[in-house]
């Protein structure tokens, strides 16, 4: 009841004003329904379902949009944002459905929201569906940040359908028939920096402190809602947590694809999975998405982006903040480059087993990511191989055998240089062991992310309802860091197939 809703019942598309949700409908889908998988963690630990109540027929229509919990209300979150650097007006929820709320077992509640589902309000000119293609990336990829550690919305289970939705997958003119498929997705909640925005720009200036109000309340328990400054010390926080989120993109080479204020959450979780990619060969200007010929999201640009962002955000609490609470936005944005750059520091210091601080530590970091984008070494697994590797081994430049990334980095003239100032570092290490560094970067530096290929690869059998490469990936990506037959059969570890060069994603989805 926090906010007023939408009162027009029905799934109109329209411009809407003054309030945050729209009620709206899921669209069922053509059946016959398959599932073509679940979560069990997902399901287990955030919901409290024992995952065999997948196997139901009531399942696949809950979790479809084919059917209703008695007294659920399903709702369009209306949010705008900046897209590629522009306001875009509204945008909102044009194709996904709030179904509800549920605290779990441990307390915490959880936002149970489906994509896919049918027209709202804000499906503008879309269809309101998504394809099997893009929703298997969306539930491969938000599972498998989960387990490498990265904060990010869920998904609970993916579910396909007969029904037709034409899609022109590279803008070239062919559209091509595909089929609509629904994820189940969950976050402790779905508010974006355009959430805000679209309530400043409308002037909207009572619902803009309602939803300020509702989402410290709710979602930042050590914020007094008696502090004067409580929007500053949450603009605060969001630009810290934000900070921080980027900095763990970089440390497992992810990019998002298309970092829009809409698609930043307030809880600085990564949500919604388009054109996301994890760089191979090492490549700051790595760009993910085809459709981003400016490359403004390339991967090496997203701390700016981020930066970008959290104005826009700031911007957008303006209007409830008093002239010296407005200067000091400023300031704290000012804070943002060092929070980074600190945490970038921490994490790659990790991903080399470095213990200590020590004033060429940024030297050595900066050094080895310069062979890397030389020789274009997989960046992955060339942390990888440096975990698995016996120190000393780094001695002998062509003596790395099975590793690939490795043997790569090691043609660069200045790769001796490299390692004998690494090695140097790591001998300076009191209490340390080689098998100690070794544990501790496994620890930090998956074997396994979600290549390209490996989710096309997927996707092409998926849409011939063949769903153990999705179930296989699955299993491997919920243990990112621990060595695996199956994988290792698979060849998810070893060099990219040749076929896997020419594969390029957009924003179609
Ligand atoms: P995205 O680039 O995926 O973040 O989407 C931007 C906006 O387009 C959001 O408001 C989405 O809900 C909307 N949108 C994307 N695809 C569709 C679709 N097929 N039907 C309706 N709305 C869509
Ligand atoms: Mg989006
Ligand atoms: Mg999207």
């Amino acid at each position: 009841d926090a906010f007023r809703l939408d009162e027009i019942d029905n799934n109109s598309v329209r411009t809407v004003r003054n309030c945050v949700f729209s009620v709206s409908q899921p669209t069922p889908l053509k059946g016959p329904l398959r599932l073509a998988a679940v979560s069990k963690e997902a399901l287990e630990e955030i919901l409290d379902l024992n995952s065999s109540v997948s196997q139901t027929e009531d399942f696949v229509q809950y979790f479809s949009g084919g059917k209703l919990w008695p007294g659920s209300v399903p709702l369009a979150h209306r949010y705008g944002g900046h897209q590629f650097g522009f306001w875009a007006g509204q945008l909102g929820d044009g194709r996904a459905h709030l179904l509800g709320e549920y605290t779990n077992r441990r307390g915490e509640r959880w936002e149970l929201q489906l994509k896919g589902s049918g027209k709202t309000p804000y499906s503008r000119a879309g269809d309101g569906r998504a394809v099997i293609r893009s929703s298997v990336r969306e539930f491969l990829c938000s599972e498998a940040m989960h387990f490498l550690g990265v904060p990010t919305s869920r998904a609970a289970s993916l579910i396909v359908s007969e029904e037709p939705v034409w899609r022109d997958q590279f803008y070239n003119g062919n559209v091509r028939k595909e089929r609509g498929a629904v994820v189940l997705r969950l976050a402790r909640s779905w508010f974006r920096i355009g959430s805000l925005e679209i309530l400043a720009k409308a002037g909207e200036l009572d619902l803009l402190q309602k939803l300020l109000n509702y989402i410290i309340e709710e979602h930042f328990p050590s914020i007094k809602s008696s502090d004067p400054d409580k929007y500053l010390v949450f603009y605060s926080s969001v630009v810290n947590e934000t900070a921080h989120l980027i900095s763990q993109w970089m440390s497992v080479g992810f990019a998002h694809g298309v970092c829009n204020t809409d698609n930043f959450s307030l809880l600085s979780i990564t949500i919604d999975y388009g054109p996301f990619g994890f760089m191979e060969s090492y490549d700051p200007n790595f760009v993910p998405n085809t459709s981003d010929d400016e490359g403004r999201y390339s991967i090496g640009n997203q701390a700016n982006v981020g930066l970008f962002n959290l104005q826009k955000l700031g911007e957008a609490l303006r209007p409830a903040l008093s002239p010296k609470q407005q200067a000091a936005t400023d300031q704290i944005l000012k804070g943002y480059p060092g929070i980074y750059q600190r945490r970038f520091h921490e994490l790659f210091k990790a991903k080399l087993g470095l213990l200590g601080n020590q004033e060429k530590d940024d030297y050595l970091i900066a050094f080895l990511l310069r062979l890397m984008e030389d020789t274009g070494a997989d960046f992955t697994m060339t942390f990888r191989e440096l975990s698995e590797i016996i120190a000393h081994q780094l001695e002998q430049r062509n003596d790395v055998p099975q590793m690939w990334a490795l043997r790569d980095l090691a043609s660069h003239q200045f790769f001796p240089d490299w390692a004998s100032m690494y090695l140097q570092r790591l001998k300076g290490q009191e209490d340390d062991s080689d098998a100690d560094r070794q544990r501790r970067m496994k620890r930090v530096n998956p074997r396994y992310v979600l290549r390209n290929w490996m989710a096309e690869s997927a996707i092409r059998k998926a849409e011939k309802n063949d769903f153990s490469e999705v179930q296989l990936l699955q299993q491997v990506l919920r243990q990112p860091f621990q060595e695996q037959e199956a994988a290792e059969r698979a060849g998810y570890a070893s060099r990219p197939p040749g076929w896997a060069q020419s594969l390029s994603v957009s924003c179609s989805s």
